[in-house]
């Protein structure tokens, strides 16, 4: 997924969501002092978030501590699943090599 591509909402996965800059105006220009989340979930509840940079924002919105330790858990799991059945075809092939002796 890309740096700047948001997650789906992890209450609803669907719903609206958008980024908006905060600004003000310095007396010679508009200065972005922040970015603004804001998500409106599949049964209208508002979620919105703040931080200093668009990044920072895209980052905390994507953070999902528990589905990336679930995910690393799954694959800890098919990597052990995967070492067994190759360890259990070997162990038959050798087996095999026994009775056909
Ligand atoms: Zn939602």
């Amino acid at each position: 997924m890309p740096a700047n591509e948001l997650k789906p909402c992890p209450f609803c996965a669907a719903g609206e969501t958008c980024i908006v800059p905060n600004q003000n105006w310095t007396g010679m220009r508009y200065a972005i002092h922040s970015y603004t989340l804001r998500h409106i979930c599949a049964d209208r509840t508002v979620i919105t978030m703040t931080r200093n940079t668009e990044a920072l924002l895209i980052a905390a919105w994507n953070r999902r501590p528990r589905e990336d330790r679930i995910q690393r858990r799954m694959e800890r799991i098919d990597s052990m699943l995967t070492e067994s059945v190759e360890a259990l075809k070997a162990a038959e092939a050798e087996i095999q090599l026994l009775k056909d002796k």
